[in-house]
């Protein structure tokens, strides 16, 4: 069997890559904050399409819940090794630059970049042993260009963005792949309160992007047939340049 973690696999775009992935025939581990009701859901569609999974609740933004919970499912576990990790989980806090707080710098670098670095040093050891293994990090078009408003968010898929460039280049040779995808608008409840009217005007594809459409990139790249593809950023923004 193998596995998958997806980690803010709940909703919204996580919701998709599970679904993508249990598609590729993975066991996928759901992992989500507080939405229980969400994550029984996906899991129950994964069901529907005859494939497996289980839920995996801990908070992304704190190491010590991040590392229970993966030697908690590595102790009952112990043949098994989770070779696809995705690095979804993500949120927004936005304020002007002069007004952020430090709670809302803090938050958003614990839960979209601290959390990253904690979870893939512990799942990467395994893919490094098995000689295979696939990486793929959920950026933003705010991390490549920069969003006014998102000083905080920008830097923290920034970050991202550099950490999969230079992982990508230490574990190349064991068969590991780290690439991140950069989502721009994307339907989810993370951009419901933004004006899609009014934003479609600069999007040469004329809407925002639906969760199924950046899921299919994160299935390939996290697939076999992407092997030959490593530390890339691919953007799935509907044409925005940057
Ligand atoms: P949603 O707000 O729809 O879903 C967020 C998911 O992350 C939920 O499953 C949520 O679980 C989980 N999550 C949040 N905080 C934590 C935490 N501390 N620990 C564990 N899980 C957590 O977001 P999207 O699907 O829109 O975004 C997914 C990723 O895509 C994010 O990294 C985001 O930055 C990125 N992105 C999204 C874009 C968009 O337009 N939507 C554009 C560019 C990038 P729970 O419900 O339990 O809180």
């Amino acid at each position: 069997m193998k596995i998958a973690l997806v980690t803010g696999g709940s909703r919204g775009i996580g919701r998709a890559i599970v679904l993508k992935l249990a598609e590729m025939n993975y066991h996928v581990l759901i992992n989500f904050l507080s939405g229980e009701e969400a994550a029984r859901e996906t899991l129950a569609m994964v069901q529907q399409m005859g494939g497996t999974g289980e839920l995996m609740p801990f908070d992304v933004s704190a190491q010590q819940s991040i590392e229970n919970a993966l030697e908690l499912w590595y102790n009952n576990n112990p043949e098994k090794y989770i070779e696809v990790l995705i690095n979804n989980a993500g949120i927004r806090k936005d304020a002007l630059l002069m007004w952020m707080k430090n709670e809302e710098w803090n938050d958003v670098m614990n839960t979209n970049i601290n959390s990253i670095f904690f979870i893939t040093r512990r799942l990467i050891k395994d893919m490094l042993i098995n000689k295979y293994g696939r990486v793929v990090n959920v950026v933003s078009l705010s991390g490549i260009k920069g969003l006014p408003g998102q000083v905080n968010y920008s830097a923290a898929k920034a970050g991202v963005i550099g950490m999969t460039k230079a992982l990508a280049q230490e574990v190349g040779k064991k068969n590991v792949t780290v690439n991140a995808v950069a989502p721009g608008y994307i339907k989810t409840d993370m951009t419901k309160d933004l004006d899609e009217n009014m934003l479609k005007a600069m999007i040469p594809v004329g809407r925002f992007g639906t969760a199924a459409e950046v899921a299919e990139v994160v299935g390939f790249l996290a697939s076999d047939k992407a092997s030959y593809i490593t530390g890339e950023i691919i953007s799935v923004n509907g044409g925005i340049y940057t």
